[in-house]
């Protein structure tokens, strides 16, 4: 098959691994950065321009979209779906994910197991929301944060006002959640690729610090998953319509609950931890699947 990688970086460990795997399974794979991508968006017969050159009918496109270009990330993807290109993730499910308020609203609405969250955007009544979702001790979200950056816990109520009310000044948004002590700084990185979690890790927070995330140094090793684990995190894969995915689950006296929902994994932290080749479960998936229009929305979302 003729396949695409949309990536900004070649050099990325994901990036490669992924060329490397295609290559492996006798597909021919490109890597294109995303951004450099222009198009006509008016033809009547969609195509996608590069380096002055129209590109191939691929039969599948990787998008790997980072977080700081997913408004034009999405629309080059959507560009391919209008082609009848297969994408292993569509341009709707990846803007649903990059929402994270858009996304534990959807993750609610199926009934999947959440911390209890809230947020606000003005600074009255900072008292009752914080006792709305349970009470201090609480975590505080910058909604724009990844890698752990921006995520605080405040042990007491008047921490969190203090959090809270400091944020908000800087107009920047939130979300209040309640904080999962009994997951002991630790949580679980699900990879899903179609309808199966194919690898899973546990991560486990530096000494002293609660976000496990491996940029904080955190330390990852293989785990087992429950059942219950297992079927939340495709179900909250189902729930975002996302084919390809890293699903980050605590474990809380009240059962699994979810985090985020990462529609651009890392491979390197997970095929280390479990030594299992998962770029190439990635083509299993995309063999299976990668036919001319079989993507739901075509474009249209
Ligand atoms: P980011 O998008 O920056 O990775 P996360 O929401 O994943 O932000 O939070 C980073 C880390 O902080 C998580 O991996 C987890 O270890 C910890 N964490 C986040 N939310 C909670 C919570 N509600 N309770 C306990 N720990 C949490
Ligand atoms: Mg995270």
């Amino acid at each position: 098959m003729r396949i695409a990688i949309l990536s900004r970086n070649e050099n990325l460990y994901s990036t490669r691994r992924l060329k490397e795997a295609g290559e492996a399974r006798g597909h021919e794979v490109d890597i294109i950065d995303t951004l450099h991508c222009y198009m006509d968006i008016t033809s009547s017969n969609p195509t996608v321009r590069y380096m002055g050159k129209v590109l191939p009918q691929y039969d599948a496109v990787i998008p790997r979209i980072g977080s700081s270009i997913t408004f034009y990330g999405t629309a080059v993807v959507r560009q391919f779906e209008m082609m009848g290109t297969f994408c292993v993730n569509e341009s709707v499910a990846i803007s649903r994910s990059r929402d994270k308020l858009r996304s534990l609203q959807l993750l609610s609405r199926k009934g999947i197991g959440l911390p209890r969250t809230g947020f606000a955007s003005k600074p009255d009544k900072i008292k009752d929301l914080i006792k709305n979702v349970g009470g201090a001790p609480l975590v505080i979200k910058l909604l724009e944060g990844t890698q752990g950056i921006g995520v605080v816990l405040a042990e007491t109520t008047k921490a969190a006002e203090s959090v809270i009310e400091a944020f908000m000044g800087l107009k920047a948004n939130i979300l209040v959640q309640e904080f999962i002590k009994e997951a002991g700084g630790a949580d679980i990185r699900c990879f899903v690729v179609g309808d199966k979690v194919v690898a899973a890790m546990k991560r486990q927070a530096a000494e002293g610090e609660f976000r496990s995330n491996l940029h904080r140094g955190g330390v990852a090793q293989l785990v087992k998953l429950s059942k219950e684990e297992r079927a939340t995190a495709l179900n909250a894969a189902k729930a975002m319509g996302l084919n390809l995915c890293g699903v980050d689950i605590l474990q809380s006296n009240h059962g699994p609950v979810v985090m985020e929902v990462n529609s651009s994994p890392g491979l390197e932290g997970i095929e280390q931890a479990t030594e299992k080749d998962v770029a190439g479960l990635i083509y299993a998936f995309i063999e299976k699947n990668a036919k001319p229009n079989a993507n739901k929305t075509r474009g249209k979302g």
